[in-house]
Order: C-alpha cells, then sequence, then structure tokens
C-alpha cells in the first residue's frame, strides 16, 4: 500500500476530468480533516469528492528530502494524546518512533551559550522562577477558557482585548522568559507575541494539553515522529478513496440552491446536497460564495490571517552532536533559526531540523538562507556542523497556493468578534479544518477531529431528509 514519495498516489485524478459531476457531499482541501472527513463518509455509504486546490494532498503536512532521506517539511509531531491522528496512521500502515531526546540541550540567548536539560532553558535560577511565575499565571487564566468557545468565556472580552504581548509586558518578564515566549509564538502562531491574542494563545495552549504539554518532548507533543513523515498518512488514505480525490483543483464558487449546493472549479462542476468547506479561514476568502456568507464569517475570513513559519534541514555523515552528549534540539534568540531538533533516521546521516523566521529568511534565495542557517549550527553545535552533506528548507509564507501556516496568528478582538463563526453552518455548508477544533486545535489530531466532526453532521442531514422524502412518499 506505501506509495512512492516521488509520484502522487496512483488512483487521485490528475488533469482533465469530467466538465460535471453529482455526489452527496463535495469537500473542499485535501488535508488532514478533509481526507477524515471523506472517509467517514464513504464508510456511512455516501458518495463524495474531494477537490483540492494544490498539485498534492496533505496541506500543511509535506514530505521533502535532504541527503536522499525524506523528512516533515510541515507537520512533524505527534502526542501519545493525539487518538485520532495516531488511529489514522495505524490503519493506513503508517508506524510512530520516539523524537530523540537523548543528552542535553544548547541554548544561545542573550548572547551566551550554554547547555540544559529538561524543557525550558534555565540560565539562572532567578530565570527559573520567573518562567515559572509567567506558567502559573496563564494556567490560572487558562482555567477561564473554553476550548470549545473560546468567546464565550468568562472573561473572554478583557483577554481577547489585549496581545500575548502586552500582557507578558504588564507582568514584567525577566528577558530569558521574554526571548522564550517569543520563540514559542513564532513557533506555534508564526507570529510574534505582539500580533497574537492574548485569548487565542490561552484557548490554543489550553487545547494543546497546557503549556507543558506543548513544548515537552518526552510525554508531550514533540513525543513521536512517524518512520514515514505525516504526509505519507494522507497519500495513503488518498490511495484509498481512490478518484474521489481530485487534485489541482482550486474551488472557485459555492452556489447554494434549493436541493443542494453547485461546487465550481475551472474545469470541474459538482452538484452536491451539502458540502464540507476545509480550507483555514483566510483561504475561504477566495471563494465566491452565493448567497454571501454572513458578515460575522466574513469577519473570521478577514480577520484569522495565517502566521509563517519556515523549516530548514541539515544533513551530516553522521549526527556528530549526540557524541558530544547533545540530543540535537536547542534555542537562540539570534536570527533566523531560533529551534532545532534532531530528526535523524535510524540508520544512515545525521539529520537537524531548523525552526527559522520568515521575516529575516524568506526573502532570500536558497543559497543564501543555507548561508544564513549553517553559521548558526556551527555556534550551536561546533566546526563540524559547518559542512552539510545537503541542505533544503520550505518556507511556508511564499506558498504559492493556501500560503502560511503552521496555524492562524490570530490578533486581539479577532476572537471574540468572529469565533463563532468557526462552527456555525451556512446553509449546506459545513465548515472542519484545525482552526475549527476545540481540544488539539493547530495539530493534525485537531484537523481529524473536526473532519469526522463535519462528517456526522452532515450524514445526520443527509439521513434527516433521506427520511423525509421516503416518508412523504408513503403519505
Ligand atoms: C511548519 C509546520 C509545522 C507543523 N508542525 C506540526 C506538528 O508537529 N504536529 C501537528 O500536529 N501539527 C503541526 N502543524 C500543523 C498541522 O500541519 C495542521 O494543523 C494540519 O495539517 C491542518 O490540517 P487541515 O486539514 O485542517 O488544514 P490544511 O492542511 O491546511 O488543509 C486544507 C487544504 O485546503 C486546501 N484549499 C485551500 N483553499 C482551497 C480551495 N479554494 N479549493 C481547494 N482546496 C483548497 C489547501 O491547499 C489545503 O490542502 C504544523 C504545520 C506547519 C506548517
Amino acid at each position: 500500500m506505501s506509495v512512492s514519495r516521488k509520484q502522487p498516489p496512483a488512483p487521485v485524478v490528475q488533469g482533465p476530468a469530467p466538465t460535471r459531476t453529482s455526489v452527496d457531499v463535495v469537500i473542499v482541501g485535501a488535508g488532514f480533516a478533509g481526507l477524515s472527513a471523506a472517509e467517514r463518509l464513504v464508510s456511512r455509504g455516501c458518495s463524495v469528492l474531494v477537490l483540492e486546490g494544490r498539485d498534492r494532498v496533505g496541506g500543511r503536512s509535506l514530505t521533502g528530502e535532504v541527503a536522499g532521506i525524506p523528512v516533515d517539511f510541515g507537520a512533524t509531531w505527534v502526542a501519545r494524546r493525539h487518538t485520532a491522528v495516531r488511529e489514522l496512521a495505524d490503519r493506513v500502515g503508517c508506524e510512530t518512533i520516539p523524537q530523540y531526546a537523548a543528552g542535553r540541550q544548547v541554548a544561545i540567548m542573550g548572547g551566551r551559550r550554554y547547555t540544559y536539560k529538561h524543557t525550558i532553558p534555565t540560565p539562572s535560577p532567578i530565570a527559573l522562577l520567573d518562567i515559572a511565575r509567567m506558567q502559573l499565571a496563564m494556567e490560572s487564566l487558562m482555567r477561564t477558557v473554553d476550548v470549545d468557545a473560546a468567546w464565550t468565556s468568562k472573561d473572554a472580552a478583557r483577554l481577547d482585548s489585549m496581545s500575548f504581548g502586552e500582557w507578558l509586558e504588564r507582568k514584567r518578564p525577566h528577558r530569558s522568559t521574554r526571548a522564550l515566549m517569543t520563540l514559542v509564538s513564532k513557533v506555534q502562531w508564526g507570529c510574534l507575541p505582539a500580533e497574537v491574542s492574548l485569548l487565542h494563545v490561552l484557548r490554543y495552549t489550553k487545547a494543546a494539553g497546557g503549556l507543558d504539554h506543548m513544548l515537552d518532548v518526552e510525554g508531550g507533543q514533540q513525543q513521536d515522529r512517524l518512520r514515514e513523515t505525516t504526509q505519507e498518512i494522507t497519500m495513503r488514505l488518498a490511495e484509498r478513496l481512490g478518484d474521489r480525490v481530485v487534485v489541482g483543483a482550486p474551488v472557485r464558487s459555492i452556489t447554494q440552491h434549493d436541493t443542494g449546493v453547485t461546487v465550481a472549479t475551472d474545469s470541474l462542476e459538482v452538484e452536491a446536497r451539502y458540502a464540507i468547506v476545509t480550507a483555514a479561514p483566510e483561504h475561504r476568502a477566495d471563494i465566491a460564495f452565493s448567497p454571501a456568507l454572513p458578515a460575522r464569517a466574513e469577519g473570521l475570513n478577514r480577520t484569522w490571517r495565517m502566521g509563517a513559519l519556515s523549516k530548514a534541514f541539515a544533513a551530516y555523515e553522521t549526527p556528530f552532536w549526540r557524541e558530544g552528549g547533545l540530543s540535537g534540539e536547542a534555542l537562540t534568540d539570534t536570527g533566523p533559526v531560533f529551534i532545532t531538533f534532531d530528526v535523524s533516521p535510524e540508520a544512515g546521516p545525521g539529520i537537524l531540523m531548523v525552526f527559522c523566521d520568515p521575516t529575516v529568511f524568506d526573502g532570500f534565495t536558497v543559497a543564501e538562507r543555507r548561508d544564513r542557517v549553517i553559521p548558526q549550527l556551527v555556534d550551536l553545535y561546533g566546526e563540524r556542523a559547518r559542512r552539510p552533506l545537503d541542505y533544503a528548507d520550505h518556507c511556508w509564507g511564499t506558498d504559492e497556493f493556501a500560503p502560511g501556516g503552521p496555524n492562524a496568528a490570530v490578533g486581539p478582538y479577532a476572537t471574540t468578534a468572529y469565533g463563532s463563526a468557526l462552527l456555525e453552518p451556512h446553509g449546506r455548508i459545513h465548515w472542519a479544518g484545525t482552526e475549527a477544533a476545540g481540544e488539539w486545535a493547530g495539530s493534525m489530531n485537531g484537523a481529524v477531529l473536526t473532519g469526522w466532526r463535519a462528517a456526522e453532521a452532515v450524514h445526520g442531514r443527509l439521513v434527516e431528509t433521506t427520511d423525509r422524502v421516503v416518508e412523504a412518499s408513503m403519505r
């Protein structure tokens, strides 16, 4: 069942397709949410068609290659508690392996290089106390936040009226706390703390199981990665769905009428009873909806902008940092590199996965980007990092179609003003996608859960209308 990484999964239709077709449910987007929704509906006996704008499935999961080894350009890790995506991986024959974490981490913060153990760098007892103080403050606020409907939380208006950055500054953080929270913001929301609402940060962090679970490797969100790559899960799922998945088919319009919806791409018109849209809110704004979306949904699409994050990979003959007792995990507050992890295969070269700040990375050529990354790896891991066997990178913020990621960088006021539109169907159109998840929002697991939820909701409506038609015909 394994699909070669060099080719798209065989049964997926590419190129000319029938101009008109009709199904029970049309699904927009072939990421984790869309493919999970499709699989669930097919298992309920419904006919579906998944339309994907990119020329591949997987969405924010993408397999790249460095030194001939497949690597995750997008989503990488699954937690033990990410049971939905684990179950899916298992079902399609993909395996998880633990994230390498033996040894000490390296930090270069405030101009000083030091090593540390555990998740949080601890340059001094004062810094450690200050991070604990901030964590306690966040946890106390998180208790008031409803992850399923953050906009209804007791203190939602106040928490949404300020950025995470403003809140941090009011707490007068130690400089190492400020630096750490900036790194957290860059990697989770793809933006600076000043650009994301405090309410959104609290909702997301609580949905990720709390700050410790969100940041930890062992027992946390970085616990495991896929032996194959995360996109492989979606490729195998698409393979099972066969010609129900069409790639290279950006949806341009969705028109609702009395009995269904008409969904149009440049070369295909699909009649369906219902639609499930899994595109992230920002990307829904490129679809012409008729009748127009309610003002709140329009507001959501305008204000829930995607953040941006870039990843680089450097491959070496061996994971040489392990010899020096280092785990390959590092944090640095200089740029563009800000986090590294060891994603070496079980046998073969040593590979460092490097998170890069797009603002000082994406605007350069690949050769220039490499020349910015490697010296920072030398600072972190020594001279042996100077000459990698191979280098590769991916800038999510500059993707041609549906750019951005890992997640929406939701600014102040946008959750209380428009958050409820994440869940409200618009007539025959239901919404899914990781942004709409409660628990595990922002992860592949959250995406799968929303796909299943939307599929069940639409299936319920299909059954209900079929029953009504049958009853009417018997009267
Ligand atoms: C760099 C990076 C690192 C990440 N790390 C992790 C991680 O370690 N663990 C984790 O769990 N998650 C991680 N994530 C987040 C994870 O990738 C997402 O939460 C998840 O993949 C979202 O799935 P989705 O189906 O909701 O959305 P998407 O994957 O975005 O799928 C939506 C699909 O809709 C398509 N689309 C948009 N508009 C249209 C249109 N008009 N017509 C047709 N198709 C359209 C898009 O092309 C896309 O394929 C990471 C993401 C990135 C970018």
